[in-house]
């Protein structure tokens, strides 16, 4: 599991693979106007290697995300190695919203990063006769964890910070 109080987990770039990059893409564009979620496996929580998509079980699906949980189990039990958690907004950017951080107090310790994905519709220049291409705007967050005296004090334990993404 990765642990992100390991303070080799500060880095600001994520770098995602470009497999991993189009297979998110992918799944989350079959998913509309669903949200879809999924998790990244790594060699370590600055390298995203692969996207494992997971069934979206939420009972509304257009704007809330659960992860089955029978699929979640399974790879726990496979001990995959499990560094981020990604899902979709399917119309509106990809900023987590204040559900997203609430939801996020429940699984905080086990990943090390947070993504998010919109898709987005961009127009080529020039060739107006065409369809727009629909593209993936993604945002990419480090969990965070608190201080004890500021959860205390009534402040979240995790909290996401904005990183930077390279897709190698
Ligand atoms: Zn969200």
């Amino acid at each position: 599991m990765a642990n992100p109080l390991n303070g080799g987990c500060r880095d600001q770039m994520i770098s995602l693979s470009v497999q991993a990059f189009i297979d998110l893409k992918s799944h989350t564009l079959r998913c509309q106007p669903f949200e879809a979620c999924g998790i990244l496996t790594g060699p370590d929580c600055n390298h995203l290697q692969q996207f494992i998509p997971v069934t979206n079980t939420a009972a509304q699906p257009r704007n809330h995300f659960t992860l089955d949980p029978a699929a979640w189990t399974s790879l726990l039990m496979k001990k995959a190695p499990v560094q981020a958690l990604y899902h979709s907004h399917p119309s509106s950017p990809p900023l987590p919203s204040i559900e997203d951080l609430q939801q996020l107090q429940n699984f905080g310790g086990l990943f090390s990063s947070y993504l998010i994905g919109s898709p987005a519709a961009s127009n080529h220049s020039g060739l107006p006769e065409r369809e727009p291409d629909l593209e993936l705007e993604l945002s990419v967050y480090r969990i965070t964890h608190s201080r004890h005296d500021q959860a205390a004090a009534g402040r979240s334990l995790w909290s996401l910070t904005a990183a930077g993404l390279l897709i190698t």
